[in-house]
């Protein structure tokens, strides 16, 4: 702590909050909503979430003398009961941390793990020798992977926190067993989720309480989740992995408790009490490439977004987008992410089963290959065919493709910055919004489908293919957790939830700051616009209506409404943000409107 303490002086001069001791931590009474903020700026900490209790319970950590870590951890806690459809101990996630006492930047790979039974035609039918239907596949127990959200937290905390698991859990658990107030968007999650978690019991009892939908404005319980969280703060996690929480987790996977009425069909899943004992966090080293002499770290495979982010980062900087050209700016960034995308499906899968070349996606000469098949007058026609970062090829052809695997979109994002200059950044899912829509009984969480994000078979029949499923790998994501530093000092956080977009929302985001000269709020609140290496492009209403539209439509983009979730409006991601003005001034950023706005709040707001 003593280092820390003198760090105060050089990170934060503003700081006067007094150190107490971590044992201090607890949660305030909270009978209301913290109030909510898109936008926040001080000093000496800061937190941005989707939900303004789960940023108030990491603002409360921070304000006990609790680091990022300490503070990362008891904010994804919380939102594990404020939004459990998104995120909670029944799913995964990737945590990218910046440590100021070594000045360097490092990850945990939580990510769920498939139970050792799974093969790589697992989620073909044998009765039809064919691919499952992708919602069948999420409403079953053998889209359930091995739960590493847990861990994450446990080896986060050792890592980098002061608090033990128990003080982190704490202001989660009291919101559990106190309630919180139904606003719009959970209200709307559930009806989402309505008729599937009516055919899960448990699910139903604890989601739709007496029977029906939760009402806007009332107080929403958990005393399950509470009694979870408390077995975990006595336990350590070691109840889940090795002890009677474990065991009930398997059992549900096994046997998921299908309400007596329920037409639909289940799929039992293959996890078993030795897999949950087999799971580790994986401890990466992160991506690392250089956009504008920034550099900037991001998540390594299993993840998908550390690579992608970077390699389409590494296209863009062979040209000068400027906001004096929004349209080449924008046509730029959507052609950088067809081409990345067209590279990730290829080549990034679990690394400990598929040779994948993080490192040739990300050196900077496989960008400049790729970027001259960018026409400032024309659009490739996707599907464009991955390039070979092995054996880069300065012939600049396009070639035909493999369409985009399915991929579905829900998740939460958090940043945290303490006054010592640590950051966290960090996504946790359980995939699906809802998940599997299956509900450990008596345990008060929900068990995620992560395995649908394998892919259920190549894109064509002996095609080479890094994230068919096997037993104990991990299923590619697009967690895109991002820190950006400026000369070795933290400049940028940012990350977002939805699916595969998530890599987009954060491309775009950096654009917007970085070429067109958007503040961090701005870049954010933009509308938003999703290439996947299809023919059209996913966009936002406001991106549809936008003047730039008609011109990127002479050019040859083609646009759609993006896939309408839980919202009235079709809405591509969730962002949350930190950047840092210098001084020891932050600023805090959340959505303004998406998911019904997001919280950011700083230890000491500076007016
Ligand atoms: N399962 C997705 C992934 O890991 C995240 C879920 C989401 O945001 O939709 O890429």
């Amino acid at each position: 702590m003593g280092v820390r303490r003198a760090l105060i002086a050089s990170v934060c001069a503003a700081c006067t909050v007094a150190l107490l001791p971590s044992s201090a931590v607890t949660a305030p009474a909270a009978p209301n909503p913290p109030a909510k903020s898109p936008v926040a700026v001080g000093y000496g900490g800061a937190v941005s979430s989707v939900n303004p209790y789960a940023t108030q319970a990491g603002i409360d950590v921070l304000r006990r003398g609790g680091t990022a870590a300490d503070a990362a951890v008891a904010t994804a806690a919380a939102l594990g009961v404020v939004e459990p459809y998104s995120a909670g101990i029944g799913g995964g996630g990737y945590f990218v941390y910046y440590d100021a006492r070594t000045r360097r930047v490092q990850t945990i790979d939580g990510r769920e793990t498939a139970p050792a039974a799974m093969r790589a035609d697992s989620f073909v039918n044998p009765a039809t020798g064919r691919p499952l239907a992708f919602a069948d596949a999420v409403n079953s127990g053998l889209s359930v992977g091995v739960p590493g959200t847990p861990a994450t937290w446990a080896e986060a905390l050792r890592r980098w926190g002061t608090l033990p698991l128990g003080e982190a859990l704490r202001p989660a658990t009291r919101i559990a067993e106190e309630g919180f107030v139904v606003n719009d968007n959970f209200r709307a999650q559930t009806a989402m989720n309505e008729k599937r978690f009516r055919d899960v019991t448990s699910t139903a009892e604890l989601f739709l309480p007496g029977g029906r939908l939760p009402v806007v404005g009332s107080r929403f319980r958990n005393p399950d989740l509470a009694a979870t969280y408390r077995q975990l703060a006595h336990d350590g996690v070691d109840a889940l992995y090795h002890g009677d929480l474990g065991r009930d987790i398997a059992r549900t996977v096994q046997h998921p408790p299908v309400a007596p009425n329920s037409d639909r069909v289940f799929r039992p899943g293959l996890m078993q009490p030795a897999d949950l004992a087999r799971y580790t966090t994986i401890d990466r080293q992160p991506t690392r490439s250089t956009y504008h002499g920034l550099d900037v770290y991001g998540m390594a495979p299993s993840s998908s977004g550390g690579t992608t982010v970077g390699e389409a980062l590494n296209i863009l900087d062979n040209f000068h987008l400027s906001a004096g050209d929004r349209v080449q700016a924008l046509h730029h960034y959507l052609e950088a992410t067809r081409i990345a995308f067209a590279d990730r499906n290829r080549w990034v899968g679990d690394p400990a089963y598929a040779d994948v070349p993080t490192a040739g996606l990300l050196a900077p000469e496989f960008g400049k290959d790729r970027a001259c098949l960018i026409s400032p007058t024309a659009t490739l026609t996707s599907p464009v065919a991955p390039g070979d970062p092995n054996h880069p090829d300065p012939g600049c052809a396009a070639g035909q493709g493999a369409p985009q695997p399915h991929e579905g979109t829900s998740t939460t994002h958090l940043v945290a910055t303490d006054r010592w200059g640590n950051v966290a950044s960090y996504t946790l899912t359980i995939e699906q919004t809802g998940g599997s829509a299956i509900t450990v009984p008596h345990r008060g969480f929900l068990l995620n489908n992560e395995l649908t994000d394998f892919d259920f078979a190549p894109p064509a029949s002996g095609a080479p293919d890094p994230n068919l499923p096997a037993g104990g790998k991990r299923p590619r994501s697009s967690i895109s957790p991002t820190i950006v530093l400026r000369d070795g000092r933290p400049f940028l956080a940012v990350g977002s939830p939805g699916g595969a977009t998530i890599i987009t929302t954060v491309v775009q985001t950096l654009v917007n700051r970085l070429d067109l000269g958007m503040s961090l709020p701005d870049a954010i609140a933009a509308p938003r616009a999703s290439q996947r290496n299809s023919a059209v492009t996913e966009a936002e209403p406001a991106f549809l209506n936008s003047p730039e539209r008609p011109a990127l439509e002479r050019l040859g983009q083609r646009f759609v409404l993006a896939p309408s979730t839980f919202t009235p409006s079709p809405e591509i991601g969730a962002a949350a943000g930190l950047e840092f003005n210098g001084g020891g001034r932050i600023e805090a950023a959340a959505e303004p409107t998406r998911r019904g706005g997001g919280s950011a709040m700083v230890v000491l707001p500076s007016g």
